[in-house]
């Protein structure tokens, strides 16, 4: 439990120091500022007093028990300071001081010192190399940190791995004029993890929505367990890291790795239900929108206007953000044209013009609180000065208050001069925002948390049919003789073992056995050329298709082999699929995670159009199945202008049972089945690599 280090009731700075930028004293100035309500007991051998403070020379020398202490000595000294924190009963350590794991072997060998001895004590150590933590709880008031910000308490917690990215967020939630209630930036996190303060956080009831920025997970297991604990209850926003190298992996799947490595950290974002950020400033707004409003439930919003403009741009925003606007009931039209100004729009958007006073504004408040059809409230407020605003406002925040719909608001007005009108808006916490469009992403954000949290990825399915000992012994062979890239054989063994439906094949020797095996399959059939030499075949010419005879295989085969050679030639002989739908199904090994997997359409299009999706293993049916659907080009697959749909059903087990394949077994490092070809009532792969 972090219960002693996020609630303090006694604090210690060893290190603590006369010197005005030094970290020690930096410390002790902000638990001072900040009306730490408990005491502050600076340490240093050479000083009485440090910001006024009575100082110790070491944590022994103090009267009283210490909940956490701050060390900001040089790292070598690190490990002693943790025996005297131990023999002094001191349960939480905050490590501020650099120097060690982040510098290299000798950082991390007093790093190891540290947490061997703190374990010896049972001390919990928080860092190093961090900022620390901060409670902004009245009764607590605890600024364990040396930032530079001073929030008002509020609901929004942030958990950074980096210290910088952490303060820019505190700053801008500040700035926004939302308050926060715990701060933590563990550095280099050597015992106190981040999934540890995520779960704490998802136990504080304060704590309304939590803001989180990783780069990347030493224990991403261990990360997922307690991010879809804590997501289920309630949201966790995070910023996506590495995504630029998202737009090449597609692009290169020819070359070599399907899935770049910004990849991981998405997906696992994604399959635990955090909610997922390009833009900091956008995060931090939703932010603002989560700590004060209710989760809606659904998408549909209603929205107010007194002027025409911003509404038609929020109309936009609201629509590019998945949201819908959904007509009113008659009833509620009725109840409108009576209450409204007879020029009033009562359609939705609700025009109520201008000149509207407090009651018309309540009247559309109330008519979208008791629309069935309607998820949330959308205001825009530009301040007439003909109107009495405030008066405005108190409907709004009355509104508000009751905390039955989310509401947020595009907020126009010059804020010096309606400050009364401001401070009832901030009074009923309605979350404000300069542009519609921001308002309108807020307000999808709520949404999409609402679809993440009740989104259903069904069951694991663990097919019973497999063989996994062939499979195995086909990899341990290929392994043993020092092959990285199996051969066709192999790769179609291991297919066949895992019950993933493929082209019938042979593979032949000869031209000649290559016609004869053209009659065993059945006319007409593929011949592609089979040599370790050749990676992609067609590009070369290595691929000739719709061979309707055995005249035609055999001289097919005979111009291949004058291309490349006869030497470790074979020929791959394989049943003709015409007229399907070619897509790709790739798995990649991801360190200390499984395989991503990743879905598209086949062939060129893959490289051309970018429209993949991906998962981790192991993937569930619902998740399968959301791969198909959220690739753009899914009505190609689901049937379009009276063309026929493939059968979706099919292409959703393959996705499963290659899940299963990697997942049984590890030492796949890439597998590519492209194309996949798929029709009404079936789904055959028809060329596949694998790469151990
Ligand atoms: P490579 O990817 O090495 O170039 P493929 O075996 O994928 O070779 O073949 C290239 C293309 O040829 C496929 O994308 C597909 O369009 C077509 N093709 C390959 N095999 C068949 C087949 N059995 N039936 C129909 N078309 C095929
Ligand atoms: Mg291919």
């Amino acid at each position: 439990m972090l219960d002693t280090l996020f609630k303090p009731k006694s604090v210690a700075i060893i290190g603590a120091s006369q010197k005005a930028l030094s970290i020690g004293n930096v410390i002790t100035r902000n638990l001072l500022k900040y009306e730490f309500k408990g005491p502050i007991y600076p340490i240093n051998p050479k000083a009485d007093e440090i910001c006024g403070v009575k100082a110790y020379p070491s944590v022994l020398d103090v009267p009283g028990d210490i909940d956490v202490a701050h060390l900001s000595i040089p790292a070598k000294f690190a490990p002693m300071a943790i025996d005297e924190c131990g023999k002094k009963g001191i349960k939480f350590v905050i490590i501020n001081s650099a120097g060690f794991k982040e510098v290299g072997p000798e950082g991390q060998a007093i790093e190891d010192e540290v947490v061997a001895r703190a374990k010896k004590h049972g001390i919990r150590v928080f860092g190093p190399n961090c900022q620390g933590i901060i409670n902004t709880d009245p009764e607590i008031k605890a600024y364990c940190d040396f930032t530079f910000t001073f929030p008002e308490p509020g609901h929004v917690s942030i958990v950074a791995q980096s210290g910088g990215v952490g303060a820019v967020f505190m700053q801008n939630i500040h700035d926004l004029g939302t308050g926060m209630r715990f701060y933590a930036s563990n550095g280099n996190a050597c015992d106190i993890s981040i999934p540890e303060i995520l779960r704490y956080y998802g136990d504080d009831e304060k704590t309304r929505v939590i803001i989180l920025y990783v780069e990347g997970f030493s224990d991403p297991k261990e990360f997922m367990e307690a991010a879809r604990e804590v997501a289920a209850k309630k949201p966790i926003l995070a910023m996506r890291a590495g995504r630029t190298k998202e737009g090449a992996k597609a692009a290169f799947s020819h070359t070599g790795g399907l899935v770049g490595v910004g990849l991981s950290t998405e997906l696992i974002f994604k399959k635990t239900g955090i909610l997922v950020f390009k833009d900091q400033e956008e995060m931090c707004q939703a932010a603002m929108a989560f700590a004060s409003q209710p989760v809606p439930r659904g998408n549909r919003v209603g929205l107010i206007t007194d002027t025409g403009g911003p509404a038609i741009i929020a109309t936009d925003a609201l629509i590019d953000g998945g949201m819908k606007i959904p007509p009113l009931s008659d009833k509620a039209k009725e109840v409108l044209k009576e209450k409204l100004y007879p020029e009033a729009s009562v359609h939705n958007p609700i025009d109520v013009l201008a000149t509207a006073q407090a009651p018309h504004y309540r009247a559309a408040l109330d008519v979208l609180l008791e629309e069935e059809q309607i998820d949330s409230i959308y205001i825009n407020f530009v301040t007439p000065p003909f109107v009495d605003c405030e008066s405005v406002a108190k409907e709004m925040a009355e509104v508000s208050n009751l905390r039955k719909k989310p509401i947020v608001c595009n907020y126009m007005t010059d804020k010096p001069q309606w400050t009364g009108t401001t401070e009832i808006l901030t009074s009923g916490n309605i979350p404000r925002y300069d542009y519609a469009e921001m308002a309108a992403k807020a307000m999808a954000a709520l949404s999409h948390y609402n679809d993440l949290r009740s989104r259903k990825i069904g069951e694991v399915v663990q097919f019973d049919d497999i063989d996994r000992d062939t499979a195995q012994k086909v990899l341990r062979e290929a392994k043993d003789s020092g092959r990285q890239n199996l051969s066709a054989a192999e790769v179609y063994t291991i297919l066949d073992a895992y019950h993933i439906p493929a082209a019938k094949w042979k593979m032949t020797e000869t031209p000649e056995e290559a016609a004869n095996a053209a009659a065993e399959i059945g006319l007409p059939v593929v011949l592609k050329a089979d040599s370790e030499k050749i990676v992609h075949k067609s590009d070369v010419g290595g691929v000739k298709v719709n061979l309707k005879d055995a005249e035609a295989v055999k001289s097919a085969a005979l111009e291949m082999e004058k291309k490349f050679g006869s030497k470790g030639l074979r020929f791959f002989v394989q049943e003709f699929m015409p007229g399907g739908k070619e897509v790709i199904i790739g798995a990649k090994a991801e360190e200390g995670l499984g395989h991503t997997v990743m879905f598209g359409l086949g062939g060129v299009m893959v490289e051309l159009m970018k429209d993949v999706s991906f998962e981790l293993t192991p993937i569930a049916s619902g998740e399968a199945k959301e791969m198909l659907t959220s690739i753009k080009s899914y009505p190609l697959l689901s049937g379009f202008r009276g063309q026929k749909g493939v059968d979706q059903g099919k292409l959703v087990e393959v996705i499963q049972r290659v899940s299963q394949l990697v997942t049984d077994l590890p030492m796949i490092q890439e597998m590519d089945l492209n194309p996949v070809i798929a029709y009404e009532d079936k789904a055959l792969a028809v060329d596949a690599r694998i790469l151990i």
